[in-house]
């Protein structure tokens, strides 16, 4: 049985003010639903004021990157000491906009997600295809290469309990998700790949799908068996919106 995991990554949105105005409305929207694990990644900023406004709540707070070295000349980065000091237990690692606009790399995100893991927060590691790779039948080439070298290193007990958002580039902010078929392929594919990388115990790792999810196609995309949950971009922006999501990823068949 993998318990539903719902993720809000608000991207670079929301001052500390208007994060922590969203924390007093989405606490009593989700509070009644104890079934899902909830997590809301704000930017950096806001990460201490999150982290103390949802204190008393189930939600947990996750940041959006981290620094794979524990301090040092970085300028611009922040450890996952520092983050573990605001509060944070999640970390997004490897999010397409990352990969494609800071030049990440599958060695990179190795690092990071080894960093986060060894330290024992939870990693949310992002892959997923683009259009022209899809187009070119090269989706499962590229999500077997990502999961592999995202993930290598880590013991199959530690993969049993970390998540991955399986995240179609072309499905990111464009209004256009994949079909619950096309999503359900996928992530049974990473679940092989997992299970071949790391034994059966790797099944447990929940396999999440992000790509412009909403209140009204999450239930019919989460109630996929291979689909544990969901990262959220621009619909979790709205408490209210939010809320009907994580709701909506209770009717799930796992
Ligand atoms: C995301 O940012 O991870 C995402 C899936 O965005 P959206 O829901 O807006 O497509």
């Amino acid at each position: 049985m993998r318990r539903p995991f719902v993720a809000a990554n608000w991207k670079m949105h929301k001052t500390v003010a208007e994060s922590v105005t969203y924390a007093h409305a989405v606490v009593p929207l989700v509070e009644a639903i104890t079934d899902v694990d909830i997590v809301v990644a704000p930017p950096f900023l806001a990460l201490p004021a999150m982290a103390d406004a949802l204190a008393d709540s189930r939600i947990k707070v996750a940041s959006q990157n981290v620094h794979a070295a524990s301090h040092g000349a970085f300028t611009g980065e922040v450890s996952l000491e520092m983050l573990q000091g605001s509060g944070v237990t999640v970390v997004i690692i490897g999010h397409s906009e990352r990969r494609q606009l800071f030049g990440e790399t599958d060695a990179g995100v190795n690092a990071k997600t080894r960093a986060t893991v060894g330290a024992g927060l939870t990693s949310i590691v992002c892959v997923g295809e683009t259009l022209e790779e899809r187009e070119a039948n090269r989706t499962f080439d590229i999500l077997d290469r990502q999961v592999r070298d995202g993930l290598a290193g880590l013991s199959p007990e530690q993969v049993a309990t970390q998540v991955v958002a399986y995240e179609p580039v072309w499905a990111i902010g464009t209004g256009r998700n994949a079909t619950p078929d096309q999503a359900n392929e996928a992530h049974r594919h990473i679940r092989q790949q997992l299970v071949s990388q790391f034994g059966d115990s790797a099944a447990a790792c929940r396999v999440i799908y992000g790509g412009s999810v909403k209140p009204g196609n999450v239930a019919e995309l989460v109630g996929q068996s291979e689909v544990d949950g969901a990262l959220v971009g621009g619909a979790s922006l709205d408490p209210t919106s939010f809320s009907e999501i994580v709701a909506g990823s209770r009717s799930t068949a796992i």
